[in-house]
């Protein structure tokens, strides 16, 4: 018989943004490390089908798995902090789940029945849980929302399906919750948590394991408070103490022990666990030798959330260098007023990075940002829309075409040096339908992404609809723009031409861009290629400019 799947299911109580998805890796970090294979899914309440849609101040970022998913940002965090390879199971929504259920409706699937959220609609999250878990010892089941929401009850209800069908074994429930400091009274506070605790019990979960988010650590006797008030021994109260780096959070909950206690209730044995690498890592972090500054020029300043894996990948190729990167996000839209504008923000920087982007916003403030990196010789990072921004830039103010534009912004212009993709063209529908995932890049010998890389062929993440028009693309070359990696697969492009991936520039210390986003497949053990030589341009840089 199949061993039997185990499941920890992560719920979040009192408010919002405390840090569920970064907790719920971490258990996956600290499974892992005891030899566990594991895998992590996130249930979110919205009736979006996925999040690609949305506006990133409002969810924060897209996160793009290997098979053109467009998810939730928290499965950033999951592939970080793990091993796993996600895939579009990973994550489900309320939309995906009713429309399922309807389509299953018309197909005759229920004949007969009254189609109800119990039992239809929590038989198909079932569902979805168990087939997303197949292959792992240990499934991690973050539930997005807090409890208490009216939109998350038939995921909460499923789960607590799940301890009923599957036993007490094999089904974990982990609660976080934020116990409050309260200044004036100069005391931490309980309550919140007891209610939400409570609130969970009213909905038939019990819950097995308590984090609690807080200032400072739970001594023993706050921690038999909240266990007697919510049914738990005092060693099943665990604090999870604000840190510094997010990479300090699976090192925190290991020293509380929570591993310990998580097998212990999972009746699993398991080897000994081996946080060494990461520990190694984290002091990384925490003691840098060196400290630079990068400006993202973008269109979100204020929402960090919006360029969630861009700045986490800058902090790995930070730690490749032992060097600490300080990320100022730049509002494009202010670098369009005067060149003065220009070099207030910019001078002092070390390295400038254009991100992903759509829409017209902003856009002449890239461009300024761009031509002033290739002018003064910083470092520069084009990502997706940085690239098409980059060579926009160079066909304007090198090539002299001054109309040179992207069809993303200009329908009249006779130098669209970057044009719609051909596949692309005739498609009306929004959701899910750009060029998505993950294709093979060829990459150029001798060119400044093969150093980076040290590879002839990669295989990166995207999700975009226009590129590099293969119109100008000779002429852009002759001109001396560098185009180092191309696609070659033949799905991509409908008249059989390859399509430009990377561009650099030669006589630049570092001018490098791609059409993918490296920045998904980053990780703090292994930062990625180009944010190594990123970094390590800007450090050079920094390194001359003093
Ligand atoms: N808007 C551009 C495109 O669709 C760039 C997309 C991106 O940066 N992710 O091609």
């Amino acid at each position: 018989m199949a061993r039997q799947q185990k499941y920890i299911f992560v719920t979040g109580g009192v408010i919002s943004s405390l840090g569920k998805g970064l907790a719920a890796a971490s258990i996956g970090t600290l499974l892992e490390s005891r030899g566990i294979t594991v895998t992590l899914i996130k249930m979110d309440p919205y009736i979006n089908v996925d999040p690609g849609t949305m506006n990133p101040t409002q969810h924060g970022e897209v996160f793009v798995l290997e098979d053109g998913a467009e998810t939730d940002l928290d499965l950033g965090h999951y592939e970080r902090f793990t091993n796993v390879n996600l895939s579009r199971k990973n994550n489900f929504t309320t939309g995906q789940i009713y429309d399922r259920v309807i389509s299953n409706e018309r197909e005759g699937k229920y004949l007969g029945q009254t189609v109800q959220v119990i039992p239809h609609v929590t038989d198909q999250i079932k569902a979805h849980i168990k087939s997303a878990a197949e292959g792992a010892d240990v499934a991690i089941v973050e539930v997005g929302g807090t409890v208490g929401d009216i939109e998350s009850l038939p995921f909460i209800e499923a789960i607590r399906q799940m301890r009923y069908d599957l036993g007490r074994e094999n089904v974990l429930y982990v609660h976080l919750t934020l116990v409050p400091y309260i200044e004036v009274a100069g005391e931490l506070k309980t309550k919140p948590t007891q209610h939400s605790v409570r609130a969970l019990r009213s909905d038939g979960i019990d819950v097995d394991i308590l984090l609690c988010r807080s200032k400072q650590a739970l001594d023993d006797e706050i921690k038999s408070k909240i266990g007697l008030f919510c049914n738990l021994q005092k060693d099943e109260v665990f604090s999870a103490v604000d840190v510094r780096s997010i990479y300090e959070v699976p090192i925190c909950l290991q020293k509380e022990g929570l591993d310990e206690k998580i097998v212990e209730r999972l009746n699993m044995w398991t080897s000994k666990p081996n946080m060494s690498a990461w520990s190694k890592m984290v002091n990384k972090i925490k003691q840098p030798k060196y400290e630079l500054h990068i400006g993202i020029v973008g269109k979100y300043v204020d929402l960090k959330e919006s360029y969630k894996s861009l700045n986490e990948a800058l902090v790995h190729g930070g730690i490749f260098h032992d060097t600490r990167v300080n990320i100022e996000h730049i509002d494009a839209e202010n670098l369009e007023h005067s060149d003065s504008a220009v070099s207030d923000a910019l001078d002092g920087m070390d390295g400038i990075l254009i991100p992903g982007g759509f829409g017209e916003r902003g856009i002449e403030g890239k461009i300024a940002a761009a031509k002033y990196a290739r002018e003064k010789r910083r470092p520069y990072f084009g990502i997706c829309l940085g690239m098409q921004i980059a060579v926009v830039e160079y066909a304007r103010n090198v090539v002299n075409w001054q109309d040179a534009s992207s069809a993303e912004f200009s329908e009249s212009s006779g130098h669209l040096v970057v044009d719609i993709m051909d596949k692309q063209k005739n498609i009306k529908g929004m959701g899910g339908t750009m060029r998505l995932g993950s294709y093979d890049c060829n990459i150029v010998e001798g060119t400044k992404a093969f150093s980076a890389y040290n590879k002839k062929m990669i295989r990166e993440r995207h999700r975009h609809r226009f590129e590099v028009s293969n119109k100008f693309r000779n002429e852009l070359a002759a001109h001396g723009l560098v185009l180092s990696g191309f696609c070659r697969e033949e799905r991509v492009s409908a008249n059989g031409k390859d399509l430009v991936e990377m561009i650099e520039l030669k006589e630049h210390p570092y001018f490098m861009a791609c059409q993918f986003h490296p920045e998904f497949k980053s990780k703090p053990l292994a930062p990625h290629p180009l944010f190594k030589s990123f970094v390590g341009a800007a450090l050079e840089y920094r390194k001359g400019a003093k």
